[in-house]
């Protein structure tokens, strides 16, 4: 079986300690065929403590370099993973240009707040601010086309102060929306990540969870990515075994890998 990691964070990051050789070798010590690199490049990003931005130049020859490096041993794709806004979609569209294989598009803000530091959830009950999150994520999905899958889509369960994390499709509104969001992205010929990093906050899911994988399937969905959202060695292909079962059981039968953004399926 064909086995790939494709959300991994290397030293590019300011939230990761791995060198890319690092990450590269982790991989292969997995025993990997391939990867995709997928450091943050976040415009306009709303915590002032700390910068999400990638000097792609830079970026793409070192992993031009671990390409070459690894020859024969693993296949490591130029990878990122841009942070979306609604309003800075042409920017990241520039940024992007034609550069890399494989874009994740990703939710870390909304309506020009931070969902990480706690800032956008202030004056929101807790479904209030999943609905208005999900919003602006629908709002995003209509209006903008240059990633292949969007990443960690309810990550809003992650963030906030709250004692439960419920599954969004719990709330009839919530569930409402994220039909919509689907059937867009499945409209528009792209695709949803697998994040296994979701066990953090439920035992029993990944993000996006299995309920809205569900319904990804149901309506068609094809395009299915798996990461780990790695930032050190330890959780590389974190709890992958467990999640391609569970994905096989909902009738997934392919992953995805991309090649300059055209999706290569495999067997699960
Ligand atoms: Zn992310
Ligand atoms: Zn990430």
């Amino acid at each position: 079986m064909y086995t790939f990691d494709y959300h991994l964070h290397s030293k590019f990051s300011a939230d990761s300690e791995m060198t890319m050789d690092e990450l590269c070798q982790t991989a292969v010590d997995k025993g990997l065929d391939e990867i995709a690199i997928t450091d943050h490049h976040d415009i306009d990003y709303k915590d002032n403590t700390i910068e999400f931005l990638l000097d792609k130049n830079k970026y793409l020859k070192e992993i031009e370099k671990c390409q070459q490096r690894y020859k024969g041993d693993l296949v490591i794709k130029k990878g990122v993973e841009i942070g979306l806004q609604s309003h800075i979609l042409k920017e990241c569209n520039n940024y992007l240009d034609q550069d890399f294989d494989f874009i994740i598009g990703s939710f870390h803000t909304a309506e020009k707040k931070d969902l990480y530091n706690g800032d956008f959830f202030k004056n929101y009950s807790q479904w209030e601010a999943y609905i208005q999150y999900l919003k602006s994520v629908l709002e995003v999905v209509r209006n903008y086309d240059n990633y292949s899958v969007i990443g960690h889509l309810d990550i809003i369960r992650r963030y906030g102060d709250f004692n439960t994390q419920p599954d969004l499709m719990e709330n009839n509104k919530a569930a409402e929306l994220i039909r919509e969001i689907l059937k867009i992205i499945i409209r528009k010929d792209k695709g949803l990540e697998v994040n296994t990093s979701g066990y953090r906050i439920d035992a029993k899911n990944p993000l996006p969870s299995f309920e809205i994988l569900k319904l990804y399937y149901k309506l068609g969905g094809k395009i299915l990515t798996i990461g780990s959202d790695s930032h050190t060695p330890d959780k590389v292909t974190n709890k992958f075994n467990y999640t391609k079962s569970k994905l096989k059981e909902i009738g997934f039968k392919e992953l995805t890998t991309f090649a300059k953004m055209k999706p290569v399926f495999h067997k699960i």
